[in-house]
């Protein structure tokens, strides 16, 4: 089964969302696909307190779920699908989903986001809902009053800390320099929290358990030192990876998998354009990825209307 569309849109995100609300608005025939939660990565933030326009802050649930609303109510069309490859020719682009499906599409917008980085220790895949997470607004509840380690320095690991001393009653967070990497007002929150300690200079070697997680295996990096911390539960919290395995040979990548593309969001291959979390020297923030799909969905406009 094949479908045409002037515009595809390939993620559902905050880039990808607002990409489909100027489309919808410049009255462009758009198809949004999405093979997760529509509203992207941001809905597992617990709050969020650097969006405009929200002095109190917003659930990221909630932000989320207010783009998808506003841009279905404006027309934009969503299909729940894997992306496995797209092929693009000069005269259309074709999008195959792991269903077997194909769509056709003159324009394209990459804009799938990202997923989190693995550790790649043992015990992470073993344990993975059995004490390893790696969503603490999802997860957290299952750890009240328990001792749980958050991994990572940066802004989703100490606002994901942050959150879990709610719940917990202990939360460390294992990083492996001495140094936060993340914002200073969060570094600030989360030194005056009681609640939160840190393992410095740490790395995790091994998750181990029985049914469930009980201990670290930790390394002092500096020392070499061998320890063990023992924990209910584990959020990894060691950054984002582009969702670009697919996009191998299509479109250019750097070193760490981001689309390499222009101010105006277009990529080299004519027809493709990117946003958000997916391109290289992207800022990571979603208010960011919420203007690159404006960019985006703008270039994409005048690609198809030839102005
Ligand atoms: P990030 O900023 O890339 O931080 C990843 C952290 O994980 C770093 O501290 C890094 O250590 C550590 N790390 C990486 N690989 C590791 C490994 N193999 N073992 C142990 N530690 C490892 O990623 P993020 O915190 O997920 O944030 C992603 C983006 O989203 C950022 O741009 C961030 O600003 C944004 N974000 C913002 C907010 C907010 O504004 N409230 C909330 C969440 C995310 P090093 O520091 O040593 O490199």
């Amino acid at each position: 089964m094949s479908q045409t569309h002037e515009l595809i849109i390939v993620g559902g995100g905050p880039a990808g969302l607002t990409a489909g609300i100027y489309a919808c608005r410049a009255r462009m025939d758009v198809l949004l696909i999405e093979k997760g939660l529509v509203g992207g990565q941001i809905v597992n933030a617990v709050l969020v307190e650097n969006y405009p326009g929200f002095p109190e802050g917003i659930s990221g649930m909630d932000l989320g779920t207010a783009m998808r609303d506003q841009a279905e109510k404006l027309g934009l069309e969503v299909v729940d699908a894997e992306i496995v490859g797209i092929e693009n020719s000069k005269f259309h682009n074709i999008v195959r989903t792991s269903d077997g499906t194909s769509y056709q599409a003159k324009a394209v917008i990459i804009s799938g986001g990202s997923e989190h980085r693995k550790l790649g220790v043992s015990g992470e895949w073993e344990f993975l809902g059995k004490g390893v997470s790696y969503c603490a607004t999802c997860d957290g509840a299952f750890f009240s009053d328990q001792k749980v380690a958050v991994i990572g320095g940066g802004d989703a690991a100490i606002t994901e800390a942050l959150f879990l001393t709610q719940l917990a009653s202990r939360v460390t967070i294992v990083h492996r320099r001495d140094e936060l990497r993340g914002s200073k007002i969060l570094q600030e929150m989360a030194f005056s929290n009681p609640k939160i300690d840190f393992a410095w200079n740490s790395v995790v070697e091994g998750i181990a358990g029985d049914t469930v997680v009980r201990e670290l295996k930790l390394k002092d990096v500096k020392s070499g030192g061998e320890s063990n911390l023992e924990v209910d539960g584990v959020f990894i919290y060691v950054g984002l990876r582009p969702n670009t395995d697919y996009l191998k040979g299509l479109v250019p990548l750097d070193d760490m998998g981001h689309i390499i593309c222009n101010e105006l969001m277009e990529i080299e291959v004519p027809g493709l354009f990117a946003a958000g979390d997916i391109r290289r020297n992207s800022a990571r923030q979603a208010i960011a990825a919420a203007g690159d799909g404006a960019t985006a969905a703008i270039s994409a406009r005048k690609y198809l209307r030839g102005a």
